[in-house]
């Protein structure tokens, strides 16, 4: 078989942290605080927060490497989310739907304490704890949000296809994911239901 073959990629090391540096990482980004406005049912105490801290304040990163060509590739990479609280809400990313709705995503947590939320546009909903050496396997067609529970930065490995895609928007459409996880007594947690939330328009892709 010939290796020169350009649709060929070439196996690629990736030296993993449990604080979610990404040696051979081929993308970063990060989102602010200034990032989340509306995500908050508090939206004042998102705004104090911003107040206090700037909009440059970080609030989460990603790192991923993925290869350059091809439907079948894989997307591996690191989610940090820092600690926080929201009125009664902990931090969360903002969330998504694969735009290509069938593909599932792997979840593994290398360090912190967290919960992967989870819906589908149909009504059902799940929230997973999350902590070292414990994996979620998001099915496809399950909308997915990180949520930082602890006081440690919440860090995981995820690996999904490459084509998939996100959907941001049919959370923001929604007025947010069905729940939201609150603090519930001394380093605990529980799910309530989000009252903005209107329910998941279905029809359109991203
Ligand atoms: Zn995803």
């Amino acid at each position: 078989m010939s290796h020169t073959d350009q649709s060929i990629d070439v196996p690629t090391l990736l030296e993993i942290s449990t604080s979610g540096a990404l040696a051979g990482s081929t993308r970063r980004y990060e989102k602010y605080s200034g990032d989340m406005e509306g995500v908050y049912l508090d939206e004042g105490a998102w705004k104090a927060e911003v107040a206090q801290k700037g909009h440059n304040n970080l609030v989460y990163s990603v790192n991923e490497q993925k290869y350059q060509a091809g439907p079948g590739a894989l997307i591996v990479g690191t989610s940090t989310v820092l600690p926080g609280a929201y009125g009664d809400e902990y931090a969360v990313t903002r969330g998504h739907l694969h735009a290509v709705s069938d593909r599932a995503e792997l979840y593994y947590c290398l360090s912190g304490r967290g919960v992967m939320l989870l819906d589908t546009v149909d009504g059902d909903s799940s929230a997973v704890e999350l902590t070292a050496g414990k994996a979620v396997n998001v099915p496809g067609h399950w909308i997915h949000r990180s949520v930082n529970v602890g006081s440690e930065p919440f860090v995981t490995l995820f690996c999904y296809a490459a084509d998939a895609g996100q959907n941001y928007a049919i959370i923001a459409d929604a007025g947010g994911m069905k729940n939201l996880v609150v603090h519930d007594g001394p380093d605990g947690w529980t799910t309530v239901p989000n009252p903005r939330h209107s329910g998941y328009r279905t029809g359109e892709s991203a």
